[in-house]
């Protein structure tokens, strides 16, 4: 914990600063004398705004729809722009794609878009950090929250110190989901979380996907809902994020600045909502991250497009040779099979994606595509709300990714600027 006495009592308490959280801390701040504490348990936020930052700024990206309507989501947005300052993407010669892609029964959102880097992201985060500071707001990193009192309004650390509060926001991410169920269970909140996204991380030569070049993350839906989500390109990289028990893929990419690699990588999603007698979307990720663990040895594991169309695995000694004529970022990916691995109706709704694609942008499904699996969104508990504001209990709010009020770092964001009007009424 950092060295910072804290009060015993604060008029709102933020749990977490991500974009919830900072939206939620901002609001209160500039609009009331509230005593603001805002707790972050690592040195940094740890969610999109540290990896990547790309922002989107067109309903209904990132906003989901059960939450948001549009003149609302594009009021708030505004107010996100005002903090985050993006300097938009360029948007250009993308109607061909379209016209193509209409012929397919696929949609192209055309949307507004800001790309910060993993490499510049900490310095815009460190900045917001210090402005809430001189607004006033006492900002606690590497202080997590062990529990909340569900009698009391009360909180307690992890080194078991507690503080009081009159109304508190958790923004913790969807990382965190488990911690929150926990939580919820302990307020008696009602929650479910029957929706998680499967997937794969698709990386190729930026030859082979120019669109990027038109259009820096093209926002892409395919029937059996599927999407296109987080392409990154310049100098884009691929990752493995450990969660408990298995590893998801992830993808990134580093500011303009940098030396490009050429190369691409995009996330191709499939949605999937559970019914009885499996209802846990979190829980139906960890098995199938789980069994690929078991077949890769513990890691995550790729297959070429060439390979994959034989019917036949990729292997490391052929993985860099002819046709595989570029090196996988993600250099610990175990060279596998992916249809060994992945449950069959995820797999042919996502190839059948990626072929239709392949018709809009022609060149992804090259040979020397590499696909990387499991890429899993569990996105969130869903907590039953008891106003439009995301209050489950009077004086406590749930938002953000880890409560399924928002997808993306500017839906989170408007999520702490919804639930703080809620706060200051
Ligand atoms: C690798 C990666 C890249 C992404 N890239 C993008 C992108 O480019 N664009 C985009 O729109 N979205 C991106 N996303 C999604 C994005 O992260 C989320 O939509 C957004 O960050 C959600 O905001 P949030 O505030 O709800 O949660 P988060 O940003 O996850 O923040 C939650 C914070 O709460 C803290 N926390 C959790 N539990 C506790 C506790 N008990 N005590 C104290 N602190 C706690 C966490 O450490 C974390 O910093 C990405 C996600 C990941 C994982």
């Amino acid at each position: 914990m950092e060295n910072l006495k804290l009060n015993s009592y604060y008029d709102v308490i933020i749990v977490g600063s991500g974009p919830a959280g900072l939206g939620a801390a901002f609001k209160i701040a500039q609009s009331s004398k509230k005593k603001v504490l805002l707790i972050e348990k690592k040195k940094i936020s740890s969610g999109g705004l540290r990896n990547d930052c790309k922002q989107n700024y067109t309903y209904p990206v990132g906003f989901p729809l059960e939450h948001w309507e549009k003149d609302e989501a594009d009021i708030l947005l505004k107010e996100v722009a005002g903090h985050l300052k993006p300097k938009m993407e360029t948007r250009l010669n993308i109607d061909k794609y379209i016209k193509r892609a209409q012929k397919l029964n696929v949609e192209i959102l055309a949307i507004d878009q800001a790309h910060v880097g993993t490499d510049k992201s900490s310095k815009l985060i460190n900045g917001l950090i210090e402005q809430l500071k001189e607004l006033g707001v006492t900002v606690s990193l590497e202080t997590e929250v062990k529990e909340l009192d569900g009698e009391k309004k009360e909180l307690c650390l992890s080194d078991d110190s507690k503080i009081a509060f009159d109304n508190i926001i958790l923004a913790p991410g969807r990382a965190d989901y488990d911690w929150m169920q926990e939580q919820m269970n302990k307020l008696g909140v009602e929650y479910s979380d029957n929706i998680v996204d499967i997937g794969i991380r698709v990386e190729m030569k930026e030859e082979n996907y120019p669109i990027v070049k038109d259009y820096y993350d093209p926002k892409i839906l395919f029937p059996n809902k599927v999407r296109t989500f987080c392409t990154n390109s310049g100098c884009a990289n691929i990752v493995r994020e450990k969660y408990k028990g298995y590893y998801s893929v992830n993808g990134h990419s580093l500011s303009r600045d940098k030396k490009a690699n050429n190369l691409v990588n995009f996330a191709m999603l499939k949605t999937i909502k559970l019914t009885q007698p499996v209802v846990s979307g979190q829980q139906f990720g960890k098995i199938l991250g789980e069994m690929v663990m078991q077949l890769s040895g513990g890691s995550v594991i790729m297959q070429r497009v060439g390979d994959f169309r034989l019917g036949q695995r990729s292997k490391k000694e052929t993985f860099n040779d002819d046709l595989y004529d570029f090196k996988p970022t993600l250099s610990n990916a175990v060279a596998a099979d992916l249809s060994l691995s992945m449950p069959a109706k995820i797999l042919r709704d996502i190839w059948s994606a990626l072929k239709k694609l392949d018709s809009i942008v022609p060149g992804v499904l090259h040979p020397s595509t590499i696909l990387y699996y499991p890429e899993i969104k569990t996105y969130s508990n869903k907590p039953q709300f008891i106003n439009d504001n995301f209050m489950v209990k009077e004086g406590y709010y749930i938002i953000g990714d880890g409560a399924g009020t928002s997808r993306g770092i500017t839906a989170a964001w408007a999520s702490g600027i919804r639930a703080s009007k809620d706060i200051l009424k």
